[in-house]
């Protein structure tokens, strides 16, 4: 499975772009930064975003994308999270206020997207791909995303705190080849992290004991400005496969 990172910091700087992960150029995980990361041409080729909620840094490239590929396709794109991600992006950003709403844009009949609720915790097909998605601990309602095509899943974790679901659900995926998730405080800022629902080093590690096994690890959303620290206390975590993610790479599950 490819998987091509177009953005994965916590916060956007020069250098540093948002979450966005293009999985086999159709399907779009999140959209950060996909509409400064991606030709228009390769931007009107996905036909599937799923958003892990509603947060502007996961979800603020969707405005631009909807206006760069108006008139370029002849089906809508289909945009999956759960409802309540979806009412926030309808109601909050494309809203007619912030920005218009590209499921009446150019018709009703004919729109740039559509939205789609996804189930919770039941597998449901999404082109070459079978999803489920699972419920996790963030600020607002938030899933992760277990993307399977071929025989083989890679977790996506967007952005949470401790959580237990996702590696309940993995303990019955025994094809899982990979989990990106993030890390996005260091250790002296545990307690915003708890109280913001994100992880540090030391909650990252003690989230990784509670998978029955070693499975590659690749994190993301590292603050941008406690890079450094971040990192260096990511190299005293206790695990053999632990990488971090590098923007604009391609990576192959
Ligand atoms: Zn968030
Ligand atoms: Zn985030």
């Amino acid at each position: 499975m490819k998987y091509r990172v177009l953005g994965c910091s916590g916060g956007e700087a020069p250098g540093f772009r948002l979450p966005s992960f293009l999985v086999e150029e159709r399907l779009l995980i999140d959209t950060g930064s996909v509409a400064m990361a991606l030709e228009v041409t390769q931007q009107a080729g996905i036909d599937h975003i799923l958003l892990t909620h509603s947060h502007l840094d996961h979800t603020g490239g969707l405005p631009h994308l909807a206006d760069n590929i108006l008139g370029t396709r002849s089906t809508p794109v289909q945009v999956h999270g759960i409802p309540p991600t979806l009412d926030g992006v309808r109601s909050n950003l494309l809203n007619d206020v912030l920005w218009p709403d590209f499921t009446r844009i150019p018709s009703s009949a004919f729109p740039t997207l559509v939205y789609r609720g996804v189930p919770e915790g039941v597998p449901f097909e999404l082109a070459e791909f079978t999803i489920t998605a699972i419920r996790v601990n963030h600020a607002v309602e938030t899933v992760a995303y277990f993307v399977e095509m071929e025989g083989r899943t890679l977790l996506h974790v967007g952005d949470t705190g401790p959580t237990d679901a996702i590696w309940r659900h993995a303990r019955g995926v025994p094809d899982l080849v990979g989990i990106c998730i993030e890390t996005t405080f260091p250790n002296r800022l545990q307690e915003i992290a708890d109280y913001s629902g994100h992880l540090t080093p030391r909650s990252l590690e003690k989230e990784l004991d509670k998978l029955d096994r070693d499975v590659p690890v690749y994190v993301y959303h590292l603050k941008p400005a406690l890079r450094a620290e971040i990192l260096a206390e990511l190299k005293r975590v206790r695990r053999q496969a632990l990488h971090v993610l590098e923007e604009g790479t391609l990576y192959r599950f």
